[in-house]
């Protein structure tokens, strides 16, 4: 016999409201029915809660683990189905309006299952916590799991009111009406506490929050109420679609409600971060490392593929460094591809979206930066927090600029005469106390004054910045190269001997040669002459000292017919790069003696 709500045939319950069979009557209905088929009934729940015990494994493989924030809903929504359409199969079955459910597993198990997967819940957020972290990754929306998720939330709640309904309807005991509200109501609370204390890791939760939060529940309450009469008098198949309607518009709003507690998550960081007045210090004395770090400290707030620094004074005039998805900082333009790449799963194309800023100091810009972003991976409040972050970011370049514009060349951007005597002394302390060697490079263009008078002091100044370039390029890491004045240089070289050093010197050499300058349509050729002295191959008492015999290596090297290098070996004798020994008449330095007492 089909009953009148069109789902279930020999619905007893109906047949119980429409003979007015009180209570009583339908326990001893319940009891009858068998414990396998009790068991039977439960597995649809048993699958359920192994799933999900087991999600912290699969969980860890996921883009995005707010993805799953909705499970305990959608499993819930599962067991509740899934129990129905067995029931619908057995004798004694409770019509519940949207979804029917054997008697005894509908009124006893259901509520048993939701209880049970509390419980999973639980401990599925204890065993996130004790598994090692995974790797952050950026997130990335699957809308199916997200929409699976909110659906199963109204269902849930559809589910409960169709309980209350259909218990009226058959003249069932107010008390047990009463206690499946409440304990749709307390798995409910229970979760959205769960779930809004952990997801903010532990942090108090205010009544407002949760009553927020629960108000989408009660949404979905009303909307089920009002869905129940269409529901009851269609079959399965069609009820499932304004369902799924239903479940699209709860998700859309589930996701709403994730996204705004993210950014809720995003301000209070920012405003950590504000507060803390966040300087950078710099730990390079480099202008990369400083341009390194400044992508670090970006990279931490916005998701971004390319990323440009645009340095628009000192140090040579404009400069820009880049770098790609590897982090790796060189100087240059980027050069990205057209479009980000494609996501896996993902098919729909997208273009970057470039975010520029200035930074300022002292009111001026001193400097640009540029992201290469994926909108997709992009959200608003990064962009704030990005926005917040930029301004002390640009007052530390600020002041890292200074301070290497007190110390640098402005012309060249190399280290000044201050900086080298500074590192010159520490460097010739080192040596003397612990032992090893080191070695200064004197250089000096060659007949630098005709290019000069040729061409003009601005073109001798771009020749200038140009050879110093060529130094830096080309000097070892560990080096420190600076404009000695003029159109000299001075390189000091740590744990280096003389032979190495007029190695260093003679690579510096050719690559100066190798150089060639353009100016007025003309090619110009420069030259460099060097002059090395080591320490303690010979024997001064300072690093000035070895600066002057380095000078005196140079004007050797002048006087020999320039673009050569030549070593300081002691007594007026000087080692060309060939091996070779030149001796000098007026010079008399002290080669390296051993002196047992000093
Ligand atoms: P050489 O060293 O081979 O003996 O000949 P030189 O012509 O290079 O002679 P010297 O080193 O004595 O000349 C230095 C010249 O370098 C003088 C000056 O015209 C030029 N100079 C020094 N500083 C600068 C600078 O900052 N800019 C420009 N454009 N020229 C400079
Ligand atoms: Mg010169
Ligand atoms: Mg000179």
């Amino acid at each position: 016999m089909r009953s009148q709500w069109g789902l279930i045939v020999a619905d007893p319950i109906e047949l119980a409201g429409a003979k007015g069979i009180r209570s009583d009557r339908l326990r001893a209905m319940k009891e009858s029915t068998s414990r396998v088929e009790i068991l039977r009934g439960l597995v649809p729940a048993a699958v359920a809660v192994t799933l999900l015990l087991a999600a912290p494994l699969w969980e860890r493989w996921l883009p995005a683990p707010e993805v799953t924030e909705r499970w305990p809903y959608l499993v819930l929504c599962l067991v509740a189905i899934a129990a129905s359409l067995y029931g619908s199969r057995q004798r004694w079955t409770l019509n519940l309006g949207t979804v029917t459910l054997p008697l005894t597993v509908g009124f006893f198990g259901s509520a048993m299952a939701a209880w049970l997967v509390l419980v999973a819940f639980i401990s599925r957020e204890v065993l996130l916590r004790l598994l090692p972290s995974k790797p952050a990754r950026p997130a990335r929306s699957w809308p199916p799991l997200k929409l699976a998720g909110g659906g199963a939330r109204l269902v849930l709640a559809t589910l409960a009111a169709g309980w209350v309904w259909q218990g009226g309807r058959a003249n069932l005991h107010v008390g047990w009406q009463l206690s499946a509200v409440a304990t749709f109501l307390v798995v409910l609370a229970a979760l959205h506490l769960l779930d809004l204390q952990w997801s903010r890791r532990l942090r108090s939760v205010s009544w407002r929050e949760l009553a927020g939060s629960l108000s989408l529940d009660s949404i979905g309450w009303w909307v089920g109420m009002a869905f129940i009469p269409v529901v009851a008098n269609l079959s399965w198949p069609v009820a499932l679609v304004p369902l799924g309607a239903l479940g699209l518009l709860a998700a859309e709003t589930a996701r709403n409600l994730h996204l705004r507690r993210r950014s809720i998550d995003q301000v209070s960081e920012l405003w950590e971060v504000t507060r803390a007045g966040h300087r950078i210090i710099f730990r390079s004395p480099d202008l990369a490392g400083m341009v390194g770090q400044v992508l670090e400290e970006c990279r931490n707030v916005v998701p971004f593929s390319w990323f440009q620094f645009e340095l628009l004074e000192g140090d040579g005039g404009p400069r820009s460094w880049f770098a790609g998805p590897d982090a790796l900082i060189e100087e240059g333009v980027p050069e990205p591809a057209d479009s980000p790449p494609a996501m896996p799963g993902i098919h729909r194309r997208s273009s970057w979206k470039i975010l520029g800023r200035e930074l300022k100091g002292d009111g001026e810009v001193i400097a640009r930066v540029r992201f290469w972003c994926d909108p997709r991976r992009l959200e608003p409040t990064s962009v704030e927090l990005l926005d917040s972050l930029l301004p002390q970011v640009a007052s530390s370049v600020h002041r890292a600029l200074l301070d290497r514009r007190a110390k640098h060349d402005p012309l060249t951007g190399l280290a000044d005469r201050g900086v080298l005597e500074t590192r010159l002394e520490a460097v010739f302390s080192a040596i003397r106390d612990e032992g090893g060697t080191m070695a200064v490079i004197m250089c000096d263009l060659d007949r630098f004054k005709k290019v000069n008078d040729t061409y003009g002091h601005d073109v001798g100044d771009r020749a200038l910045l140009q050879i110093a370039q060529v130094l830096e390029e080309h000097r070892r890491e560990t080096d420190l190269c600076c404009r000695y004045g003029g159109e000299e240089f001075a390189v000091v070289l740590d744990q280096t001997d003389g032979e190495t050093a007029q190695r260093v010197a003679e690579r510096l050499r050719l690559e100066v040669q190798r150089t060639v300058f353009t100016a007025k349509d003309e090619r110009i050729h420069l030259r460099l002459s060097a002059g090395v002295a080591a320490y303690p191959e010979l024997y001064v008492k300072d690093g000035k000292e070895l600066l002057v015999l380095a000078d005196e290596a140079l004007r050797m090297a002048k006087s020999q017919g320039r673009n050569r290098s030549l070593l300081h070996l002691g007594r007026g004798k000087y080692r060309k790069a060939d091996g070779a020994v030149a001796e000098s008449k007026e010079s008399t330095p002290e080669p390296a003696a051993p002196t047992l007492f000093a």
